[in-house]
C-alpha cells in the first residue's frame, strides 16, 4: 500500500505589462485577482509594484528578474 500525497498547490503566473517600465512581468494569478477586486496595484515576482497597462497594448520585453525566478 502506498500513501497518497496531496498535490502541492499550483501557482500560476500571468504575464502583465507594466505601463511605467514597458516590460512584461509575471504576477501570481491570486495576487492579480486580489488587486483587481480592490483596485490596488499588483506586485510582480521580481518585487516590482506594477502600474498595469491596458490589455490593448502590445506586450513589452520580458522582465529579466521575473524570468530568472523559477
Ligand atoms: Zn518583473
Amino acid at each position: 500500500m502506498t500513501l497518497a500525497h496531496p498535490a502541492p498547490p499550483v501557482h500560476r503566473y500571468l504575464d502583465v505589462l507594466a505601463r511605467d517600465d514597458g516590460r512584461t512581468h509575471r504576477v501570481d494569478e491570486r495576487v492579480l485577482a486580489a488587486t483587481r477586486s480592490t483596485g490596488g496595484r499588483p506586485v510582480a515576482r521580481c518585487g516590482r509594484l506594477l502600474v498595469v497597462a491596458s490589455l490593448a497594448e502590445p506586450p513589452g520585453p520580458p522582465c529579466p528578474l521575473c524570468a530568472a525566478i523559477p
